[in-house]
């Protein structure tokens, strides 16, 4: 199917073809004709799939169409609500994309800036506003911003809004919309809090469902490397110089670790930044861009901060921990193979995180190919391999994790290493 059925009109098919879209993605193909039938949507799609088209090219068609009315107000008549900073730039820009012929105008707020420039930007007229939950309620409030016109709400990253704790603030923000508005809600999973919000938003919604299981990407391909926690950066560091990464976004959990790692990369004269929520919002936007533009090799980030980058054929994510909440991942490694480009998601799995790697084998079905071939192996008893080589002892095998001697030998946790098996240690362990 082209994007000719979807019956656009021509400013903004010029501009599709110019981003050079050929086809439209299955989110695209369900969400637009219906968002155009001004219906409601309620949307389960997790990030890379064309999701922020799916919903800013109807919105641009819609507001066209009833260009005439508006045009000399410039009152905003769609609102988008996104969970972050990131995010809310990246839907700014898309709009700006895909409206670039219709003279329709937006402005993008979020916090941890002056609110100076946002509000000159506001004052103009704008037709489309993207915004955060905290900077939307704090210039309503200052009465820059007055939301009676909304025609057509977007609540975006529904899930991720309610674990960064803004529940209270999108209630708020739907408490100050009219009644009678066209309203899309979109979330990559939909537990029954998320339904129940849902709910209080949507009349009579239409349902896509793109993920009804979740899976991961199918383009992407995943290998996982069994390594000991003081190993990784080694690891990172040996993948980065023997493998053909031209760039990649490596995860860490804590904003700690994802420092530690850029300085490691950087004294290791590998370029490297970081961006993560201690940042300040010029320091992260600039980190953005550089990896962006190619200027820096590696982006070691959180998952706050990380959520919804969209880096044009980024090729690897590196996952240097391994998140404790299954989702996590899928939403980690979306950030390749996006709009059905291949890409590659390595993890890194120390002793701990194995209960973690299997919770992410369960949730997208498959079991991650393991890599066994690299100089940090561990065995599956949280042996580093250089170790076990040291003290001239079997390799354990792989499989079951013992030794193939296993009656002789035994693995001493106090030690860290295999040794005979005594009475001693026996009496110990
Ligand atoms: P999203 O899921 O909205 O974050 O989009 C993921 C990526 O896919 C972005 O880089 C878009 O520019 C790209 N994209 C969206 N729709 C299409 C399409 N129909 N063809 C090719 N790329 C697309």
């Amino acid at each position: 199917m082209s994007f000719e059925k979807l019956k656009l009109i021509e400013p903004i098919q010029k501009a599709i073809t110019a981003e050079g879209y050929k086809i439209p993605t299955p989110i695209q193909r369900q969400a637009i004709p219906i968002i155009l039938e001004r219906k409601d949507v309620l949307g389960c799609a997790q990030t890379g799939t064309g999701k922020t088209a799916a919903f800013a090219i109807p919105i641009l068609q819609l507001l066209y169409e009833a260009k005439d009315e508006i045009r000399s107000k410039k009152i905003i008549n769609s609102l988008i609500v996104t969970p972050t900073r990131e995010l809310a730039i990246q839907i700014g820009e898309s709009f700006n994309a895909y409206g670039k012929y219709t003279g329709l105008t937006n402005a993008v707020i979020f916090g941890g800036v002056s609110q100076k420039a946002q509000t000159d930007k506001l004052a103009h007229g704008i037709d489309i506003l993207i915004a955060t939950p905290g900077r939307l309620l704090d210039l309503i409030q200052q009465r820059f911003i007055d939301l009676r016109n909304i025609k057509l709400f977007v609540l975006d990253e529904a899930d991720r809004m309610l674990d960064m704790g803004f529940i209270h603030d999108v209630q708020k923000i739907i408490s100050k919309l009219p009644v009678k508005r066209q309203s899309l809600f979109f979330s990559a999973t939909m537990p029954p809090e998320i339904i129940k919000l849902a709910n209080t938003i949507l009349t009579h919604p239409i349902k896509i469902d793109i993920t009804p299981e979740f899976k991961t990407v199918e383009a992407i391909r995943q290998a996982v490397y069994f390594v000991s926690k003081p190993d990784k950066k080694k690891l990172l560091l040996h993948i980065l110089k023997t493998e053909n990464i031209s760039s990649a976004l490596v995860f860490t959990r804590t904003k700690h670790g994802a420092n530690l790692v850029a300085k490691y990369l950087i004294a290791s004269k590998i370029s490297a930044d970081v961006i993560h929520s201690g940042k300040s919002q010029n320091a992260r936007q600039r980190a953005l861009n550089n990896f962006k533009t190619l200027h820096t090799k590696i982006l070691v980030a959180t998952d706050i901060a990380a959520r919804g980058i969209d880096v044009e054929r980024l090729s690897h994510v590196i996952n240097f921990d391994i998140p404790n909440i299954p989702e996590t991942y899928v939403h980690r490694i979306g950030r390749t193979g996006r709009a059905g480009l291949g890409g590659i998601a390595l993890s890194f799995c120390d002793d701990e995180e194995r209960a973690y790697l299997k919770d992410i084998s369960k949730l997208i079905n498959i079991s991650i190919p393991i890599i066994h071939d690299h100089p940090y192996r561990i065995s599956n008893n949280g042996v580093p391999r250089s170790e076990q080589l040291k003290a001239k002892i079997p390799v354990p095998n792989s499989k079951s994790g013992v030794p193939k001697k296993s009656g002789s030998f035994r693995f001493s946790k106090n030690k860290k290493r295999w040794g005979r098996k005594t009475n001693a240690n026996k009496t110990k362990t």
